[in-house]
């Protein structure tokens, strides 16, 4: 029987990255620089907290906002806020998710910079939103005028990812108070995802919420910093009514982060850790250097474990499909952009593959 699916259905489409990773079950040796996440396993004491908390029976629905203990822990974290405008969410896609919900009806708008976080523009657009891009090409600065030109009647909120996935840029203290301001002129919320907080290599991560806290909804989780991506806990801080309203769409829809997992993010709150980001940052100079010296045109970044490099020829799905052939996986620009002429590097992986995929970018440089 044909299914009929609702409209949405046709106004989404299928991960690129996803699309990407099927071609590679075919390879036999990739080199892999297309991962979305840490390359370090979970560390101990948090995995012992977890397995604690599943032996200790923790491992009922938890209160919609999430366990007491982690909360209040949350609140001495993110001081700027009050309790009740704290809460666990599913991740910080969980809290995407809610965010969008809350605030955006069809056809308002919500701008995102440009290239952007692939959920940033697929929610919106399920929503039946708009999603309007702000170009910060080609130096991936924020540019705030750029953002105050594209704001109109229907605009609703902005979201921005700092530092940011793809382009691994982490914005000028200068800049964030300028679109903070922008924001609070305008009366819009500003989503503020602060997932790769922990990863900010140049410069002491900058919390926008210091400067517009009455509207700002922070977000942030422990997928990246303690390389917990499946166990989905994060959490969102923001104005009281937009937090208790995305609190009763929780309760709809994912319940509640799981339970055990919120008792090992709070081990994994007390615990953060201190070698990654030097460690990062070194792999980060390493392939920055390496891409420079091979001839690329490339934008140094300051945090996350990505890099946004020009293809040096063609568009970029077509010479990502020609790295693909030489078993480099790298990501298109097409994919986290309305443009087709960067590709995304990943440096969450060892200094040898990272040597390895750079042997293949030097040859690549030239069309064959
Ligand atoms: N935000 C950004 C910018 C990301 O890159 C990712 C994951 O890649 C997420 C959010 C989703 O993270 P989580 O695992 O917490 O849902």
């Amino acid at each position: 029987m044909p299914i009929r699916l609702a409209d949405r259905a046709a106004a989404t489409s299928v991960s690129g990255i996803r699309k990407m990773f099927e071609i590679a079950r075919t390879m036999k040796n990739p080199v892999n620089l297309a991962i979305g996440q840490p390359d370090f396993p979970v560390p101990p004491a948090v995995k012992i907290a977890a397995q604690n908390a599943i032996a200790a029976d923790h491992n009922a629905y938890t209160p919609t906002a999430g366990c007491p203990e982690l909360l209040a822990a949350l609140h001495c974290a993110l001081p700027q806020y009050e309790k009740e405008q704290i809460m666990v969410t599913s991740a910080v896609s969980g809290g995407l998710v809610l965010a969008y919900l809350a605030l955006l009806n069809p056809g308002d708008e919500i701008l995102l910079p440009d290239p952007y976080f692939v959920m940033y523009k697929q929610l919106a657009l399920l929503l039946g939103a708009r999603p309007v891009f702000v170009d910060t090409y080609p130096d991936f600065g924020l540019h705030p005028e750029r953002w105050e030109a594209a704001i109109t009647p229907r605009t609703r909120a902005l979201v921005l990812g700092n530092p940011a996935n793809p382009t691994g840029a982490a914005y000028a203290e200068d800049d964030l108070r300028a679109l903070a301001e922008l924001a609070r002129r305008h009366r819009l919320v500003l989503i503020y995802d602060a997932i790769y907080e922990t990863f900010s290599y140049d410069a002491p991560f900058v919390n926008v919420a210091d400067f517009y806290r009455e509207g700002t909804l922070f977000l942030g989780g422990f997928s990246k910093s303690h390389a917990m991506t499946g166990w989905r806990v994060g959490y969102a801080a923001g104005p009281l009514e937009l937090l208790q309203t995305m609190a009763k769409f929780q309760q709809f829809t994912f319940v509640c982060a799981p339970a055990p997992l919120q008792d090992a993010a709070l081990t994994a709150l007390h615990k953060p850790l201190t070698g990654v980001a030097a460690d990062y940052r070194s792999r980060r100079d390493l392939l920055y250097q390496g891409l420079l010296d091979a001839g690329y045109q490339v934008e140094k970044p300051q945090g996350a474990f990505y890099i946004f490099p020009q293809v040096p020829w063609g568009t970029a799905t077509e010479f990502v499909d020609e790295c693909l052939k030489r078993e480099l996986m790298v990501v298109a620009g097409n994919v986290f952009s309305e443009r087709d002429t960067h590709f995304r590097i990943s440096y969450a992986t060892s200094p040898a593959q990272l040597e390895r995929g750079l042997a293949l970018l030097r040859e690549l440089k030239v069309k064959s």
